[in-house]
């Protein structure tokens, strides 16, 4: 990617070199302090709880902070801007139908893989005890959170609740906003504003790209700290993470890269091969600072102001399109999620010795899909979900303690997944609408 903008001009390397060399920098000091120092070092915990945990949580904020008036300005202005019901319509059926199916064949990747190596059958009881013990107490305060967001309703009130807010201002007046609230909120101010004729609509539209251009040069300001600010992250999470974890949860993790990385560069390059018509290759290379700002942030929502910005000035998709697929995107398409999800429930249920007929299984890929949608694009959100889906399928939930331990790493990683296939949809679509 190019510079950002002239004012991010301020040294001889363009800044996704300089965030590059964050990110390598972070994980050189991170993995050498964890191996040198060991994570439970008291120098090494007081220097990550006033530096470099205080550097990484501002970044990550700053970004936050712009997400709803970002999300709402241009998703109004993407959706009148494209205009007639007929046209939104088929941009929605497309990009639906796109994440659909890469959505399908992330979980069946991530099922077949499961059932060729069964990583749960390969885990020695006293690791898998050892593991509760260590991880116990994080996954109580989870299950109580997951618990408390369990809903009796049935499935179609359900789903109108997910989507349908009934006060879009408490939609985002809190520090875990409601997207898919928001953005229903702005889909149907956007399909007004289109519908309303003689340009009456003209002043409100007006205001709402003022407020996106606004938002642009924050984000121009924000990523200025992204190379240290990416240092800080990476760091963190190398340093706490342990290492020896790698080892007693080879095979799990095994199932979840190797799924995550046939999904980013097989299917991902084939569906842009083929169906963007776009060079796999030259693809990867432009959307760089996107993957560094996902596997740095592990949200797919910190990063979308990012992916917006790169999508339109390196791949050339269209605003209107960004605007739509992007943000819906960022919430609604998590193939990396949906893998994960699927992967670990069938992990825990081999673990604890629970044989599931091929009709759970497609009953776990279908709910991992559901849980995808509804799963929030901020770190660890997948676990509530998890928690979920294994208790009501007979598992113990403090089985879930077993792999909080590793949950970060691959956080960053199927984030990175997450976000590269809103991107790979923005371009099919765009192509689609050129023809
Ligand atoms: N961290 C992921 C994201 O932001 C969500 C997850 O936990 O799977 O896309």
């Amino acid at each position: 990617m190019t510079d950002h903008s002239p004012q991010t001009q301020v040294s001889r390397w363009p800044l996704h070199t300089r965030i590059l060399a964050g990110l390598v920098l972070g994980a050189i000091l991170g993995i050498s302090a964890n191996q040198f120092l060991g994570g439970d070092h008291g120098g090494l915990q007081w220097t990550m709880a006033n530096l470099t945990e205080p550097a990484g949580q501002l970044f990550l904020r700053l970004l936050l902070m712009v997400v709803v008036p970002l999300v709402f300005s241009s998703l109004v202005c993407g959706v009148a801007g494209i205009g007639d019901f007929r046209r939104l319509g088929r941009v929605g059926i497309k990009s639906f139908t796109y994440c659909l199916g890469i959505s399908l064949i992330s979980v069946g990747i991530g099922i077949g893989l499961v059932n060729i190596v069964q990583p749960g059958k390969r885990i020695p009881a006293e690791t898998s005890q050892a593991l509760q013990e260590r991880y116990g107490k994080d996954a109580s305060q989870r299950i109580s959170v997951a618990q408390q967001s369990k809903s009796d309703d049935a499935p179609l009130l359900q789903l109108i609740k997910t989507l349908v807010p009934a006060n879009p201002i408490s939609a985002v007046a809190t520090d875990s906003v409601n997207l898919l609230h928001l953005m229903f909120f702005a889909l149907i101010l956007g399909a007004a504003a289109a519908a309303i004729p003689g340009g009456k609509a003209g002043p409100f539209l007006a205001a709402l790209e003022g407020l996106a251009s606004v938002c642009a040069r924050v984000i121009d300001w924000i990523m200025r700290l992204a190379p240290y600010a990416v240092a800080c992250l990476v760091f963190n999470n190398l340093a706490r993470f342990g290492l020896d974890l790698l080892q007693a949860l080879f095979w799990y993790v095994f199932v979840v890269l190797v799924g995550l990385a046939l999904h980013m560069f097989g299917v991902y390059s084939l569906a842009l091969r083929f169906l963007a018509r776009r060079d796999p290759v030259d693809f990867f290379r432009r959307v760089r600072s996107v993957i560094i700002t996902a596997f740095s942030t592990s949200s797919s929502v910190a990063t979308l102001p990012t992916t917006l910005r790169v999508s339109e000035e390196q791949l050339g998709v269209p605003k209107e399109i960004n605007s739509f697929v992007l943000t819906v995107g960022a919430t609604a398409n998590q193939n990396g999620t949906a893998l994960y999800e699927g992967v670990t429930v069938l992990f825990l249920a081999q673990l604890a010795g629970l044989d599931l007929s091929l009709s759970q299984q497609l009953s776990v890929a279908g709910m991992a899909i559901l849980g995808s949608v509804g799963t929030a694009g901020l770190p660890s959100a997948s676990i509530p979900f998890v928690v979920v889906v294994i208790s009501s399928i007979g598992i113990n939930p403090a089985l879930i303690a077993i792999v909080l331990g590793v949950d970060r790493i691959l956080d960053m990683c199927r984030t990175v997944v997450n976000v590269v296939g809103d991107m790979t949809a923005a371009v099919f679509v765009a192509r689609e609408e050129s023809r």
